[in-house]
């Protein structure tokens, strides 16, 4: 054995340029490392290692096919990982270890020690980017430095790429079938059994998403109660499909996609630069992954440390009913829909003034996508303590954004059935109603008044 290849969190076959490349190479066996204590340690939540031990089952399966065995090994955490790739190597007369980076700092730090070791034993490490289009620290602005905003990383990044044409690279020739055992580390425990892992299924999950929902992606992305976005956000966390993947297949029906960005089309792709902004983002602030603020300014906000309201919040029983609901679809699903990820993320950290750290932390456990880079940004965003930071004054009322984006409460009735028979037009925030009809106590008193909550976040926030 000459050639390995090292799956993370990039768990496929096809449009895997690092995969590819080593199989060139003559590389016939790969490698993944179960880091059980490490993901404890970064709060991976259980649906989302469902999730990623099927994929592997998958994936063992379908690279035996083709001649390729997949190890599965137990790790236990990162130093375990580079001890056991290192006597994995020296076992089988390994030299050439093919990869994709990640970015995130425990991962660099694992990936230096690798290096070293591989470097003192004359291995070679080839590194690629197959996560991202750009490269983190590839975009930059007319100083050579990392954009802190949005907008102008945006247009830089398309300035590189919108004449670039994105295709499904073939395969390289495949080996013989051989035989393969999933190992039992990969045992099931069922619960991320909603989400499809073959690769047949999830390609017609994109291309169904592409040709039905992309045109009204715009309008519709923003009503928790209409499906109207993708959902692929797990596989794209877990390295299941490719960004890479996705803009050859928009660009096969919308060749222009790129070069239009002020079109309806360009909205769902300009999601997709967020993702890479945020990337680029942890990579080059390694402090982000230390869950530092990204602005310093607010590390002056004293947060309350209210375990009640925490626990209210966790638990969807805040009394305002699109933040319930929103909480009872991710403790239900694994998943939460965006805009209302932004309003419980702005009622946590302005309403209720509780540490964004503390929603965050509670996020990665529960996320079928958790994912540091989007999850940080997204809580700091919302917090107005990160990049690109909104005005700590402008917060988001639970009420109006309920009556906006769930005006028949659709939304709500599903997740909070104690609701149900609430007319659309008091649904938002039924206490009064419900107290006129005596019904008090079937659903949760509003822990906070919105009007006084808001004053307290100005105030707290204006140190
Ligand atoms: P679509 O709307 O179909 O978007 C396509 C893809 O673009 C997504 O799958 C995702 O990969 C990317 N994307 C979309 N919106 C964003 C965004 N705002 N920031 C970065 N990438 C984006 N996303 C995660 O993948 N993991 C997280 O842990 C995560 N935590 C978040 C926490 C907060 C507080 C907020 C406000 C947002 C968070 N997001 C996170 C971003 C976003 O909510 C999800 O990516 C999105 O809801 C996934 O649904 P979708 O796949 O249907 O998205």
């Amino acid at each position: 054995m000459n050639t390995l290849f090292w799956f993370r969190r990039d768990l496929r076959l096809f449009n895997n340029d690092a995969l590819y490349q080593a199989i060139e190479n003559g590389c016939r066996n790969a490698v993944f490392f179960i880091t059980e204590k490490q993901w404890q340690k970064h709060d991976v939540a259980a649906i989302q290692l469902d999730l990623l031990k099927r994929r592997l089952h998958f994936l063992g399966e379908l690279l035996a096919s083709k001649g390729i065995e997949l190890h599965i090994i137990d790790a236990a955490d990162y130093a375990g990982c580079v001890e056991k790739i290192a006597s994995f190597c020296e076992q089988h007369q390994v030299k050439n270890v093919y990869a994709n980076n990640e970015y995130e700092l425990n991962e660099v730090n694992r990936d230096k020690a690798f290096l070293q070791h591989a470097d003192s034993k004359g291995i070679a490490f080839y590194a690629y980017d197959g996560d991202v289009i750009a490269p983190p620290g590839s975009i930059k602005n007319q100083s050579g430095e990392m954009f802190k905003v949005f907008t102008p990383f945006k247009n830089a990044w398309l300035k590189v790429y919108q004449d670039t044409h994105f295709y499904f690279a073939e395969p390289p020739k495949m080996f013989e079938p051989i035989e393969w055992q999933p190992s039992e580390l990969l045992a099931s425990d069922g619960s991320s059994e909603k989400w499809p892992v073959d690769d047949e299924t999830l390609s017609h999950v994109c291309a169904r998403f592409i040709e039905e929902k992309l045109a009204t992606y715009q309008d519709q992305r923003d009503i928790p109660s209409i499906k109207g976005t993708s959902g692929l956000s797990p596989y794209l966390a877990l390295g299941i499909i490719s960004v890479h993947q996705l803009l050859a297949l928009i660009q096969q029906r919308h060749p222009d996609v790129l070069r239009s960005s002020k079109s309806n089309l360009f909205c769902w792709v300009n999601e997709l630069i967020w993702r890479e902004f945020y990337r680029h983002l942890i990579a080059i602030y390694p402090n982000l992954n230390k869950y530092d603020n990204f602005n310093e300014k607010y590390n002056a906000v004293k947060w309350r440390d209210d375990d009640s309201d925490f626990k209210a919040w966790c638990e969807g029983k805040t009394g305002y009913p699109l933040v319930d609901a929103a909480m009872r679809q991710l403790l239900q699903t694994g998943w939460m829909h965006n805009r209302l990820r932004m309003v419980v993320a702005s009622f946590l950290t302005k309403h209720l003034l509780i540490d964004w750290r503390k929603g965050e932390r509670f996020f990665m456990q529960h996320l079928i996508d958790g994912d540091l880079a989007s999850n940080n940004s997204g809580w700091q965003w919302a917090a107005s303590t990160g990049c690109d930071a909104q005005p700590y004054f402008r917060i988001f009322n639970p009420i109006t954004q309920s009556e906006r984006f769930d005006p028949d409460g659709e939304f709500i009735r599903k997740y909070l059935p104690e609701l149900e028979k609430i007319p659309a037009k008091q649904i938002h925030f039924p206490h009064d109603y419900l107290a006129k009809q005596g019904k008090s106590s079937s659903y949760w008193p509003a822990i906070v008044d919105h009007k006084a909550a808001r004053e307290r976040a100005l105030n707290a926030f204006k140190v």
